[in-house]
């Protein structure tokens, strides 16, 4: 496929063949390509063309040469530039759904609804947050000053891909850190879109910079770069734990957003005909590719055949198929290597005992193309299975009973996760009772609204650090004291 982003053209979604450093697309290197593969099709619709060490060494260039001015231009100026940004989305929305369903198989109607607008929403707090953030305080005689960390490289992954990147991006710039984001190799529409509109909103040369790439090539690169201050990967524990101990030996600072294999208690007063359904749409949102997704439904054993047929009713419902119909619920999996993961772990399932009340192993039938999955629930899921403990990253649920409220708080925290968390009860006092004894960076009680607020990020091994909000913003500031200067 040809170029087409070039600043004359800014509302292409073809795949660019080039990298967006210091302020211009330019080609890698050494020039290389891989493959776009269409999810919903199974098949290559392009390729992109990707960098190596020698294009990161050009991006920390421009970035560091950047950040002497873009961390001392007056806040008003980034918030401008954060709002240039914000609108540049909103205006784009549709060209940035369209993207994201061809690169990662989100329905449309998901795409719209979902990934595009919460996405802008992390440009919109970015905005607000510097705009009113306290950089500098005064405590006795001693100034505290926060000041931007410096060069930021920030890698992101394919299921939310949009929104991972804006709330790393939104922050950063805003806090005044100049930046190489790398997005995910098997989602780059939406990141080329995305820079051109950094640079549509007039960015200066530098401060944003995009290198397509793989993880050990590109991401490695920047783990390791001696000039960069700090590096946040959102991804798998893998991936996660190789970045920190790259970046270990010059010291910079690391926030890992990893893995989950989240909890959703549903103590027994809860309204099971509003929570039930609610729960199983959470666990399947993004078919199931979501890193917070509560894909471990914990129930009272006495009301368990009624969940069943609660959860089976919500399921045999949910149209699965061709991303671009506004009907779907459910489209591909991202990509095959996700695909042959689930369908292994939904093997494994029934291979250590777990039983099938809805889905199973296989394609979908008449989808003979492309990487659809059955969505599928299991029942009396115990603590012991592959299925309770590994994340499945696919619309694959498991129902846990349990028999007392202590039980059903063990089980919740019986992961090496802890991400995201959901409580159900028609008693707000119990329900808080319990979000406090589970180990996890979210609770959610009776399925509230998103708030772009609220930070996130994981105990255990789901990372280190928070994301969004205020706690997402101060990640990208130092923290220096100036005694004597009151
Ligand atoms: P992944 O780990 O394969 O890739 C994530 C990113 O890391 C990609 O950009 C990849 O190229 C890069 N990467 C891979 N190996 C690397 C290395 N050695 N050095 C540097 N970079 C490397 O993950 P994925 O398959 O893209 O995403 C799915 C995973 O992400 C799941 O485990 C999911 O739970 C997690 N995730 C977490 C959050 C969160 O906020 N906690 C959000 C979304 C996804």
């Amino acid at each position: 496929m040809t170029s087409t982003a070039s600043s004359n053209d800014s509302t292409t979604a073809t795949m660019s063949k080039s990298l967006y450093i210091d302020g211009v697309w330019t080609a890698p290197v050494h020039p290389r390509t891989v493959p776009v593969v269409n999810p919903a099709m199974g098949k290559s619709i392009g390729h992109i063309a990707v960098g190596a060490s020698d294009d990161v060494e050009r991006a920390v260039r421009a970035a560091r040469a950047a950040f002497s001015s873009w961390s001392v231009t007056p806040v008003a100026a980034r918030v401008a530039m954060l709002d240039k940004i914000y609108h540049l989305i909103l205006e784009r929305k549709e060209l940035l759904a369209q993207a994201i369903m061809t690169e990662m198989g989100a329905a449309i109607s998901f795409a719209r609804a979902s990934q595009v607008p919460l996405a802008a929403e992390h440009i919109r707090v970015a905005r607000d947050l510097a705009s009113s953030y306290p950089f500098l305080k005064i405590e006795g005689h001693t100034a505290i000053a926060r000041e931007p960390i410096g060069v930021c490289a920030l890698i992101t992954p394919w299921n939310w891909p949009l929104y991972q990147i804006t709330a790393k991006v939104g922050p950063a710039l805003g806090a005044g850190c100049t930046v190489i984001l790398k997005p995910s190799e098997l989602s780059p529409l939406s990141a080329e879109l995305f820079a051109q509109i950094v640079h549509d909103a007039g960015v200066p040369a530098g401060v944003f910079n995009l290198i397509q790439g793989s993880g050990p090539e590109v991401g490695e690169a920047l783990a390791t770069h001696d000039d960069i201050d700090m590096i946040s990967i959102t991804g798998s524990n893998r991936a996660g734990a190789l970045v920190a101990q790259a970046a270990a030996v010059s010291v910079k600072r690391v926030t890992q957003e990893l893995g989950g294999k989240s909890p959703n208690v549903l103590l027994p007063d809860a309204d099971f005909a509003r929570v039930v359904p609610l729960g199983v749409m959470s666990a399947f949102r993004n078919v199931g590719q979501s890193c917070s997704a509560p894909t471990r439904m914990i129930i009272p054993r006495h009301r368990l055949a009624e969940v069943e047929s609660l959860v089976a009713a919500t399921v045999n419902v949910m149209v699965v198929g061709d991303p671009r119909s506004e009907e779907t619920v459910l489209g591909p999996i991202a990509n095959e290597a996700q695909f042959l993961r689930v369908q292994a772990l939904i093997e494994a399932g029934i291979a250590g005992g777990a039983r099938l009340v809805c889905g199973g192993p296989g394609r979908v039938e008449d989808l003979t193309e492309g990487y659809f999955v059955r969505p599928t629930v299991f029942s009396d899921v115990t603590t012991d299975m592959r299925i309770a403990q590994e994340e499945i990253f696919g619309p694959v649920l498991s129902l846990m009973p349990y028999d007392t409220v202590d039980d059903a708080i063990n089980i919740a925290n019986d992961t090496k996760y802890g991400l995201g968390a959901h409580v159900q009860s028609e008693d707000l006092d119990s329900a808080r009772a319990v979000a406090s004894r589970i180990r996890s960076g979210q609770v959610h009680i009776n399925h509230p609204a998103w708030d772009p607020h609220a930070p996130f990020g994981g105990y255990k091994r789901s990372g280190n650090g928070r994301e969004y909000g205020i706690y997402g913003f101060e990640e990208y500031l130092e923290t220096k004291a100036i005694l004597g200067y009151a």
